[in-house]
């Protein structure tokens, strides 16, 4: 009986790209293309008596007598299955089996063997056959059937390898393929000497555009980043996305660090084009740490901590930038790790505490607000400075959690100060951007406020620069609301950033405090002094109220009184103070104000 092809076909097969390794749906409706390696010419004869009075026309057999020759032709043309007696003049058994499919890399192998329980046929599949036919029992329908079935088996497991090594939102290689290429790379690259270079590059302000423009918009332009770095690298090279707003690229042969530098000027200028999508342009940038094999570290998982701690670096130095890994970076991010593990169980083990740092009213010299500074006493390092953990908070999403906690002990504190006779003294808090586009600020401080019946008038936030720079108007609208809880908003640092009067005009802001870096230095070096200046003057014009930080020597105080500065904060009054010497300190101040204004002058 013969059947026509069709009715073996299998119901879904998989086209494969074999540059891209992608899978997609295709059918087998074109001929049916055999190689048969066989060395006794009378079976191959058989074999092909029995294939051509099953089938009509779409088959094409091609019969090459050992292995040399086979593995010839997979080269040389293209096959959708092969046909193998493993007994060859030049190679036998499974060593024939396993060499062939080395050579035929994506090819099903059928192998055929002489008997039906030779318990090698079973061993055969292990060895990469898709199946077995045993000779003289087969007829044209089985062997058709079982070269349907093995291209089948065979491509829908390609295609389960590939959903479980791809990406499915860009198609590029996961979390998975990427560490098992870097892995392939870095052992290429210990045998041929050359260098392996590792991208690690994070989207800049991803998230707000996230959640700014919603998680469709983000998904198509994740897409259209993945496009744009495809153009930057040779085929050779891997890119991967590990998830979220996180890609790898793994450069191999490159001779030089320069090589890997060009690439990253490359990613850099592609993306400086914007990207379109729903007619909306969106400008994306990225921040790339690099790393090189053998030089930085051996061991991949070296790699990726290395690339990571420098990618971190390079959206500290401002984003839009890349930067090489380097020795003090790796101790850097030895530490960020540990930090990060210890903070995780800060706040449950009451690790953390606040000191408060009072603001003096230079008209009056009174106490009229107080900044809340974050403090971390950490069972073995000691005292943690925020400067050193705030940054990992931040990067943990830690800051989150940290900064509500923060918030809520400094409106109690306040309250407690109040009702012991403290009046009139507002309490500051730091936020940081992090925290501000998490999206629900503005619901928490409310809940908060409510909840403690908190006066809004008595809280000051203190927000950077660098928040508003983020996303303009996001961050304006996120403003506002908070704003309108009747609340104040200082801008902390200012000068640091951008200090842009168009932006200070933008936002709802009651105040500047004056970096104490532009006030360290004064009276006596010029240009703080104009900036210092500058900034109380056009805070004057603005109306807004001025801070000067890090007053340390009466000099400095003299020249901020001079200059109609509002507010001074610095060690000349007093260091930030745990809850009960604050309290004390204020009550002694007081009295002190007091007395020199009764006092006859
Ligand atoms: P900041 O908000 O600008 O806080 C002022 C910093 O200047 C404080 O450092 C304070 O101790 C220090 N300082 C005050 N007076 C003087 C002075 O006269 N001379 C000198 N040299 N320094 C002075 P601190 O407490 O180490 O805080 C550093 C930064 O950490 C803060 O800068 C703030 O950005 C951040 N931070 C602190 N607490 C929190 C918090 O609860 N949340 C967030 N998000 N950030 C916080
Ligand atoms: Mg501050
Ligand atoms: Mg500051």
């Amino acid at each position: 009986m013969s059947l026509p092809i069709e009715d073996y076909a299998p119901v879904v097969a998989y086209e494969i790209n074999r540059g891209t390794g992608e899978h997609r749906p295709g059918n087998l409706d074109e001929t049916l293309k055999l190689l048969l390696i066989e060395e006794n010419p009378g079976d191959a004869v058989l074999i092909r008596s029995l294939l051509d009075e099953t089938t009509s026309s779409q088959l094409d057999l091609q019969h090459v007598e050992t292995l040399g020759a086979g593995i010839k032709k997979i080269g040389e043309e293209n096959f959708h299955a092969i046909i193998a007696d493993l007994d060859l003049p030049d190679s036998n058994g499974i060593d024939t089996l396993r060499r062939l499919v080395l050579a035929s890399d994506n090819l099903p192998v059928i192998v055929m063997t002489h008997c039906d329980d030779d318990p090698a046929a079973v061993e055969m599949v292990k060895f990469g056959a898709q199946d077995y036919l045993v000779k003289g029992q087969s007829d044209g329908a089985l062997i058709l059937k079982t070269v349907r079935y093995a291209i089948e088996r065979k491509l829908a497991d390609q295609h389960l390898t590939y959903l479980s090594h791809y990406d499915k939102l860009t198609g590029l290689a996961n979390r998975e393929l990427f560490q098992d290429r870097l892995a392939q790379a870095v052992s290429r690259a210990e045998r041929s000497g050359h260098l392996v270079a590792l991208l690690f590059l994070d989207l800049d302000r991803f998230k707000s555009i996230n959640d700014t423009l919603g998680h469709l918009v983000g998904d198509e332009l994740l897409v259209a980043v993945s496009d744009r770095l495809k153009t930057c690298v040779r085929k050779v090279d891997t890119i991967a996305r590990l998830g979220g707003d996180e890609f790898t690229i793994v450069l191999e042969e490159i001779s030089s660090a320069f090589d890997a530098e060009l690439v990253c000027r490359k990613i850099i200028k592609s993306l400086e084009q914007p990207i379109e999508i729903h007619g909306q342009e969106i400008y994306a940038t990225t921040s790339i740490g690099v790393t090189f094999f053998p030089s930085d570290a051996t061991e991949i998982t070296g790699l990726i901590r290395n690339a990571d701690a420098a990618m971190y670096r390079a959206k500290d130095e401002g984003r839009n930038k890349y930067q090489l890994f380097t020795a003090d970076l790796n101790a850097r991010a030895v530490e960020r790790l540990s930090i990060e593990s210890a903070l995780r169980h800060a706040i449950e083990r009451e690790e953390l505490f606040l000191c408060y740092q009072p603001k003096v009213d230079l008209q009056t010299g009174k106490v009229l607000g107080v900044e809340a500074l974050l403090r971390w006493q950490h069972s073995l390092r000691g005292l943690v400075s925020p400067v050193d953990f705030i940054p990992v908070a931040e990067e943990t999403g830690l800051i989150v959690p940290i900064g509500e906690w923060v918030l809520r002990r400094a409106c109690e504190d306040a309250i407690r100060w109040a009702q012991s006779g403290i009046e009139d003294v507002n309490v500051a808090v730091n936020l940081s951007a992090r925290q501000f586009r998490q999206g629900d600020l503005q619901q928490t401080v409310e809940g908060l406020l409510y909840e403690l019946q908190f006066d809004p008038n008595r809280l000051e936030l203190e927000i950077t620069e660098s928040l508003l720079m983020d996303d303009t108007e996001a961050s304006q609208v996120a403003l506002y609301d908070l704003k309108a809880l009747g609340l104040a908003i200082y801008l902390d640092d200012f000068g640091t950033g951008y200090s842009s009067l168009a932006y200070l005009k933008k936002f709802p802001i009651d105040g500047l405090k004056i970096d104490r870096s532009f006030i360290r230095d004064i009276p006596g070096d010029s240009d703080d002094e104009a900036i210092t200046r500058a900034i109380v003057a056009l805070s004057a014009a603005l109306r807004l109220k001025v801070v000067a930080e890090g007053v340390e020597t009466q000099a400095q105080l003299d020249f901020l009184l001079r200059e109609g500065c509002d507010e001074v904060q610095g060690f000349l009054f007093s260091k930030p103070l745990p809850y009960e010497q604050f309290v004390d300190w204020v009550r002694t101040r007081n009295r002190t104000v007091l007395e020199s204004h009764l006092a006859p002058s």
